[in-house]
């Protein structure tokens, strides 16, 4: 009998209801969340998920809080598509996904957990990532822990 490894979604289940904007205490710090903060621009930031739906699920966000695409300036929302572009190529090199799933949830009834600060989400995809698992037990199995994973794709920015 094997035994999954999946702490962060009991994590997830206990600490949903914390008040208090998690990309903003990542990107101000001294949260803890700020360790998982790998790419900062000008207006905009890119960090991990600490809920990966799979290995190198990336969260690309305004720096501001705000919760609407019309709220953004110009520079925010042409920063947030060109990083979402750079981290994708990131991704690729590092990764190498077969392909991509990227968007925004907007509402609660949408699945978003944090309504009043949208953030781009970047999920990596490869042939047979959706198996019995997440169906059936809502556990997803990480081939790679989120400080290995932060470490990995840091290298690869630099490049
Ligand atoms: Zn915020």
């Amino acid at each position: 009998m094997k035994s999954l490894w999946a702490p962060w979604r009991l994590e997830f289940v206990t600490k949903q209801k914390r008040r208090g904007c998690f990309l903003c205490a990542a990107l101000k710090g001294p949260d803890e969340g700020k360790r998982l903060v790998i790419h900062v621009g000008q207006t905009c930031f890119c960090m991990l998920n600490k809920f990966p739906y799979n290995n190198g699920h990336l969260l690309i966000a305004p720096k501001r809080h705000k919760g609407r695409l019309d709220q953004l300036t110009e520079e925010e929302g042409l920063e947030l598509l060109r990083m979402a572009g750079k981290m994708q190529n990131v991704l690729k090199k590092a990764l190498k996904p077969h392909g991509f799933n990227m968007g925004f949830n907007f509402g609660q009834v949408s699945g978003a957990g944090l309504p009043g600060h949208l953030h781009l989400h970047i999920v990596p995809r490869w042939r047979g990532d959706t198996n019995f698992m997440p169906v059936l037990a809502d556990v997803k199995v990480m081939p790679q822990s989120l400080d290995a994973l932060r470490d990995c794709l840091k290298i690869h920015l630099k490049k």
